[in-house]
């Protein structure tokens, strides 16, 4: 479309409420145009990447569900059927490299326990594919930094499945924290639930690499850091479990510190109590608080000056748009690789502190990674 009668629909579709001073803003602010969607294929068809991530794609304006990459057979018609899967976009463990070849793709989604992400990650660098990992990014640092070289050398993205910093009542958070809207403030955040089924890979340190710290506790690691604005200088922490011979490989419960150069964050998470998230800012003037904090829908704020009046969104559907609005137009990803390697960086020092008896750690080496939000 010209510009000029671009321009006139504008004015007309509006009503007239468009001044046409304002329309070199609006126009220079538009989307790009696209020819198409982007394709994400799904790597690991568990209850995540089935539950959240494949209905969030069916909401998706710059991706769509295009192909999967599964290890279970029978799951390959089923999803096939529900989400219009062509043969031709359905890959399993051992031909996945094979999708190098395959240009409907251009994301890879990892959705696999934690132990396979560097794995996968880099099998699909290596194909030439963009890619979102799931949280927590891998079970050990020198994992993260091969993970980032891999999409580096491949010249592709690495975004890590960081979902609540496109939440609005998270992105709230962010704002009024660090802003110092309402003053000075010590952080207080927790996440656990009580885990059924311990036969799972969850329980399992070989595929989890910890226990709920990594699952759970690394939420409360993000919001005291995305709160705060600012980086952890060091940390303390404690192992709680209550259960010991309930937990032979990862922890059940931990508690920990961490020291900001404003402040401190206290926090916990387990895998044997009763469900609860929350992020809360004790401020100068009351509570900054997100309760329940880290669930997909349902999430409640409250500041010292009333409830949050934000609407809620399918954070899912936010995520992934940005990414492929992130390559479409070539920009800035907020939730990059260099954020995933901070925080494996800073649970590995949690577990150094509580394996010696809560002995404060510096954390000196830390990459400088920060989502900085502006009102
Ligand atoms: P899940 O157990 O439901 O699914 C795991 C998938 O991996 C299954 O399809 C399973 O068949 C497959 N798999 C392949 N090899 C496996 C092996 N050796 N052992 C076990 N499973 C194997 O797990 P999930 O809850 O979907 O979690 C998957 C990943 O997504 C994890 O890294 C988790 O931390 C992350 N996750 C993120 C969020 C979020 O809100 N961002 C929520 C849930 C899970």
């Amino acid at each position: 479309m010209k510009r000029r009668p671009f321009i006139k629909q504008l004015v007309k579709f509006s009503g007239g409420a468009l001044l046409t001073s304002q329309l070199p803003l609006i126009y220079a602010c538009a989307k790009p145009t696209q020819n198409k969607k982007l394709g994400i294929a799904l790597v690991g068809l568990g209850s995540y990447a089935g539950g959240q991530l494949a209905p969030a794609l069916l909401e998706t304006e710059h991706c769509y569900l295009a192909g999967i990459v599964t290890g279970t057979k029978e799951k390959e018609s089923v999803w096939s059927n529900k989400y219009d899967i062509p043969k031709s976009n359905i890959y399993n463990y051992e031909n996945f490299d094979s999708i190098a070849d395959n240009d409907a793709i251009d994301i890879v989604y990892v959705v696999l326990p934690n132990s396979m992400h560097a794995e996968y990650t880099i099998r699909a660098a290596k194909a030439g594919k963009h890619v979102i990992c799931e949280k927590p990014m891998a079970t050990s640092i020198e994992d993260c930094k091969k993970m980032i070289a891999a999409a580096k050398n491949a010249g592709k993205k690495l975004a890590i499945g960081y979902r609540l910093h496109y939440d609005p009542f998270n992105d709230q958070m962010m704002k009024l924290g660090q802003n110092r809207v309402y003053g000075k403030m010590n952080i207080e955040s927790s996440f656990a639930f009580n885990m059924g089924n311990r036969n799972q890979w969850r329980a399992k340190k070989a595929l989890a690499g910890g226990g709920p710290l990594m699952d759970l506790g690394i939420y409360c690691i993000q919001g005291c850091i995305y709160t705060f604005g600012e980086l952890p200088t060091s940390v303390s922490a404690r192992y709680t479990t209550i259960n010991e011979k309930n937990w032979p490989e990862v922890e059940g419960s931990i508690d920990w510190e961490l020291t900001f150069p404003s402040g401190k964050a206290t926090c916990s998470t387990s895998y044997e109590k009763q469900y609860y998230g929350h992020l809360t800012a004790n401020t100068e003037k009351g509570k900054l608080m997100l309760s329940p904090a880290f669930v997909y829908n349902g999430l409640r704020g409250t500041t010292p000056d009333g409830p949050m009046t934000v609407k809620p969104v399918n954070q899912q559907a936010k995520q992934m748009d940005a990414f492929a609005l992130n390559i479409i137009n070539n920009s800035k990803i907020l939730v990059p690789g260099e954020m995933g390697l901070r925080d494996n960086y800073i649970i590995e020092k949690i577990y150094e502190s509580a394996n010696n008896d809560g002995k404060e750690i510096l954390l000196s080496n830390l990459p400088q990674i920060l989502d900085l939000r502006k009102i």
